[in-house]
């Protein structure tokens, strides 16, 4: 770390890697199998992190390497049009039949900024409604109240973002109607995309109340506004087809990243054709990728999205209510204020007594109980996200076993950090 704090910001390629949220060092990693990382030390962690969601089969997972290696023996990428990025798209679509179309992105920051030039251009309008902790990416546009790796830091906004560009984007908390209602009464007709994470990952795990989402979607459809779902980390986390499935609201554009790579920088963003069809070359809005539909990244996708069957979903989230509700048990046991939730194989909790419906809530839940509660664990052997405002991710290589594993470090952990 010491000669990476040379090289990098903060030492890491991605924020939240430092651990600023919860203090101290990360630690370096050497290996991962399963449900299991091991650092440089030598350490064994069992690990909720799973690379910030794509890995939902597990680290190293036979099936996504055997496909890495017969494809990489072809060539590693080719710049022009392969079948590999066919078949792919062809199971996102049969998962997800309202991605009519898409495109393959390299990262998730690139598919909500595509899918918002697309929005502005086919409505023809510059303002974008966001919501208060979800983070969307790291493009300019974004980069307003956005949770994750922005909160862990403290920064409501980025420096370097044009004052001008931060004006276009309103934001409203998660979770609340009538403030959505009020704004886009407000700026009538001025609103090209109202962008939701259909489930918050990235200010804590916050699920939407039943009528929100609906809500989302006749507001926009009454004032001619396009409705977004970012589902690059709930896409074939919350539900086997994703939010439209899960919630029965389909968004007019979709960005999928995460899972669809299995592990390699693959994102995505489609949805109606008629939207679709406005990006280059079949229409004027541009957007390119020297990687986009990188083949080895497709044949990961292709061999993670093939092995995930609804019988395997069912299982991990089956896995995932256990988690919790074990959680919850050892909460309620030690006498400490806890919540937690989950949907399909994602999960989160906070250390306060009532759910959690927005990022105003998540910033008064315990954090410094957090904090300690995280190293009590990672010294346990078990990896949760490194700050209070990240989901936890399970995989298919966390089965019963080491769910209970996990359960018996965490209560011991749980009793060190309250003492
Ligand atoms: N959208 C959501 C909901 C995310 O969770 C993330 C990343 O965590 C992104 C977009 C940005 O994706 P990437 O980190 O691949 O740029």
């Amino acid at each position: 770390m010491a000669r990476a704090r040379e090289l990098f910001p903060g030492g890491v390629s991605s924020p939240v890697r430092a651990f600023r949220g919860v203090g101290g060092e990360p630690f370096v990693v050497e290996r991962g199998a399963g449900a299991r990382i091991w650092d440089v030390d030598g350490n064994e962690y069992l690990d909720y992190v799973l690379s910030w969601g794509p890995l939902v089969l597990g680290h190293a997972p036979a099936m996504v390497l055997d496909a890495l290696r017969e494809t990489m023996e072809r060539g590693t990428s080719f710049g022009i049009p392969t079948g590999l990025e066919v078949r792919l798209a062809e199971m996102v679509r049969a998962r997800m039949p309202h991605v009519e179309m898409l495109r393959f992105v390299s990262s998730g920051t690139e598919a909500t900024m595509s899918a918002l030039r697309v929005a502005r251009a086919h409505t023809g309008r510059d303002l974008l409604l966001k919501f208060d902790g979800c983070y969307h990416g790291h493009a300019d546009s974004f980069l307003v109240r956005a949770g994750s790796g922005v909160a862990t830091l403290g920064l409501p906004n980025s420096p370097g973002v044009p004052a001008a560009l931060a004006a276009l984007t309103l934001t409203a908390p998660f979770n609340d109607v009538a403030a959505v209602e009020a704004l886009m009464r407000q700026h009538a007709d001025r609103v090209a995309a109202i962008i939701v994470e259909p489930v918050i990952g990235n200010a804590g795990f916050i699920p939407p109340d039943p009528a929100f989402l609906p809500a989302l979607r006749r507001i926009a459809d009454e004032h001619g506004t396009l409705l977004i779902f970012d589902e690059v980390m709930t896409g074939f986390r919350i539900a086997f087809g994703g939010a439209a499935e899960a919630f029965g609201v389909t968004a007019d554009l979709t960005t999928l990243g995460k899972v669809i790579g299995g592990g390699l920088p693959v994102a995505a963003y489609g949805g109606r054709r008629d939207l679709m069809s406005q990006v280059a070359p079949d229409g004027p809005v541009y957007q390119a990728g020297t990687l986009s539909g990188n083949p080895l990244a497709m044949a990961a996708g292709i061999a993670t999205l093939t092995a995930l069957t609804l019988t395997l979903h069912d299982r991990i989230a089956q896995r995932t209510r256990a988690l919790v509700e074990g959680l919850r048990g050892i909460a309620a046991r030690q006498g400490v204020p806890f919540t937690a939730d989950c949907a399909g194989s994602m999960f989160g909790f906070f250390f306060r007594t009532e759910p959690v419906r927005s990022f105003a809530d998540a910033r008064t839940s315990d954090v410094e109980l957090f904090k300690r509660f995280f190293h009590a664990a990672l010294a346990r052997g078990v990896y949760l996200a490194p700050s209070p405002y990240e989901a936890g991710f399970t995989s298919a290589a966390h089965g019963d076993a080491e769910i209970t594993l996990t359960l018996e470090r965490l209560d011991a952990a749980l009793a060190e950090a309250r003492a």
